[in-house]
């Protein structure tokens, strides 16, 4: 049999040996009473990942997930979602360089201008700030995060045999946390945008790091015996990241 004769055996081959490409389709479903446009992206790949961003919901499936799947995922995340497409519109209209709103500790706070002092109003979900400047609302952020980040590792501290030798700061938008072998705990400022429970997660697998250097299973039972409810935040933390992060 020559397969370089036969142009159909050619093609066979072809499609059994090469990747099938991703496709890329616009979709609108309705729950709840409401409509939820998204983008589809297959592609040949296991897990299924949602993100927002200023394009709105994009969701990646593997090739094989059909609508029925799709609507089930966008029902169970129905109040997540809604609430980020919102926020990230409500980013969008504004001015560029300028930020009405902003997350912290997952929930919506107006930023507010106010030359002669900087605040942040947590009864009322309100930041002061300088300017509503990406810069200004960000240096907030930031101060606002090494404080919480420092006071939430110093609650562990009855539990912890380990003690971090210092907290720093990082700019990552993916990795959320490190822990150096000379117990150095560095937190992404940007975490400060999502929910206390993720918070601490990401600070409970950091102090983790401090007895064990890898991702065995000890280091997953000390990761469980400092934070038990840990599992619950990890899920929510790998559902969530890329989204909640819109602030660059
Ligand atoms: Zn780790």
């Amino acid at each position: 049999m020559s397969q370089q004769k036969n142009g159909s055996i050619a093609m066979w081959k072809k499609l059994f040996t090469s990747p099938k490409p991703s496709s890329k389709e616009k979709k609108i479903t309705y729950i709840k009473g409401e409509s939820v446009e998204f983008t589809h992206i297959k592609k040949s790949k296991k897990n299924i990942s949602l993100k927002i961003d200023q394009n709105g919901l994009i969701i990646s499936t593997p090739l094989h997930t059909d609508d029925i799947f799709i609507n089930n995922i966008i029902e169970k995340k129905f109040d997540w979602i809604i609430k980020h497409l919102r926020h990230v519109s409500s980013q969008t209209i504004s001015k560029s360089n300028q930020i009405e709103t902003v997350l912290l500790l997952g929930e919506e706070y107006k930023v507010i201008p106010r030359h002669h002092s900087t605040q942040i109003d947590h009864k009322n979900k309100i930041i002061f700030c300088k300017t509503n400047e990406v810069s200004d609302v960000k240096k907030i952020l930031k101060e606002f995060a090494l404080q919480y980040f420092k006071k939430r590792i110093d609650s562990y501290d009855y539990i912890l045999e380990i003690k971090p030798s210092s907290i720093q700061l990082t700019n990552a938008k993916t990795k959320w946390g490190s822990c150096s072998n000379n117990k150095n705990i560095r937190l992404s400022w940007r975490l400060i945008q999502t929910s206390s429970g993720i918070i601490d997660y990401v600070i409970c697998h950091e102090l983790a790091h401090l007895k064990h250097m890898n991702h065995s299973k000890l280091f997953w039972h000390e990761v469980e015996r400092i934070f038990p409810k840990y599992k619950i935040y990890k899920k929510q933390l790998k559902d969530q990241a890329l989204s909640l992060f819109t602030l660059d």
